[in-house]
């Protein structure tokens, strides 16, 4: 086996510490060689540093880089980290905006360093399954509803509420990314509606309409549910209706008990990382984020009350 490739991971928040550590120290093909956060603790025994550009002075070797910060300075960290010729893996939304991904890939054709957009939605464990329950079938229609509370999952997140956060549509892209997986046509947002809060600039719910092909698909994202998670897709086909719950780990065909299996998306995210580092590729597919510009560009927008964690 070759030796593992050494990583490091850049913003050491909430999924850096609950998905990538855990992922990238079960995985032989990877070894955590830093960790890089502007102001909070690293782990013990792995050097931390705060900044990319320290980590890059201080001769601590290394091949790749996971980019988990926050959306608003992804993009110039993947900068500096492709002029450094690492392999980056950037965490979703791969960057502020398509333009500014464009750039980027752009960038990392030109210096021949893999780039990987980790949608890790499209490898919760039935999305699979479900992309090929639906080969050769017809989509007529879709339903998205992606509800959960900001408030249980996203306290002290401020970042998601500034210009570049995203808002609801921070949890939104996951299933964003699964539907542009799942479907073989382009998706295209036909209306959009945000409610915004007072003391916010991005939107704590939203609907839209998506048509992709003969098929119209709603979506109603909302960052205000208290009464649980409900994180379903659901598409009616000429050969039956698909329903993925639980975020894409759950697969029910025509209302039967819903199948699952062992969660491995995040292992099975960086394994394709791997890959990709093997054969010097890249994997960078913008499109869930042109969907969310998309969204915001002709948005119908209505205030709502001033939200706090
Ligand atoms: P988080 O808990 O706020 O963590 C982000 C970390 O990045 C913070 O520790 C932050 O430090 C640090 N940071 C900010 N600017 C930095 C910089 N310039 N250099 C180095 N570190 C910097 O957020 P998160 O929930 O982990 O989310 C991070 C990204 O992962 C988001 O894009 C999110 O969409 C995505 N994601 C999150 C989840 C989830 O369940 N939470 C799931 C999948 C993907 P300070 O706090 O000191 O600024």
């Amino acid at each position: 086996m070759a030796s593992p490739f050494d990583i490091a991971i850049i913003g050491f928040g909430k999924i850096a510490r609950d998905q990538h550590v855990p992922a990238i120290l079960g995985s032989e093909r990877f070894a955590l060689a830093a960790t890089v956060d502007s102001h909070g603790p690293g782990l013990d025994g792995v050097p931390h540093f705060r900044s990319l550009q320290a980590l890059l002075e201080s001769g601590v070797k290394a091949d790749a880089v996971a980019v988990c910060t926050p959306p608003q300075v992804r993009g110039q960290i993947a900068r500096q980290a492709i002029a450094a010729g690492l392999a980056v893996l950037l965490e979703k939304p791969p960057a502020e905006t398509p333009g500014g991904f464009a750039a980027l890939k752009a960038l990392a054709g030109r210096a021949g360093v893999p780039l990987f957009t980790a949608w890790h939605s499209r490898f919760a464990a039935m999305v699979g399954e479900a992309k090929a329950w639906l080969a050769g079938k017809t989509v007529i229609a879709g339903r998205i509803s992606w509800r959960e509370s900001a408030r249980k999952w996203h306290p002290g997140q401020r970042w998601l509420w500034e210009a570049g956060g995203l808002g609801v549509f921070d949890p939104g892209i996951n299933a964003l990314s699964i539907l542009t997986e799942l479907l073989p046509d382009p998706v295209v947002v036909t209306s959009s509606a945000f409610e915004v809060p007072s003391n916010c600039a991005t939107p704590i719910a939203a609907t839209m309409t998506l048509e992709s092909g003969d098929a119209v698909i709603a979506v109603d994202l909302n960052f205000l549910e208290e009464h649980g998670e409900v994180w379903e897709l659901e598409l009616t086909t000429d050969g039956g209706t698909l329903l993925l719950s639980r975020g894409g780990a759950a697969l029910s065909i025509d209302g039967a008990p819903a199948k699952t299996a062992l969660d491995t998306e995040y292992a099975t995210l960086y394994a394709h990382f791997a890959d990709l580092l093997d054969r010097g590729e890249s994997d960078a597919d913008p499109a869930p984020l042109g969907l969310v510009a998309d969204a915001f560009l002709i948005a119908e927008i209505s205030p709502a009350e001033p939200y706090h964690d």
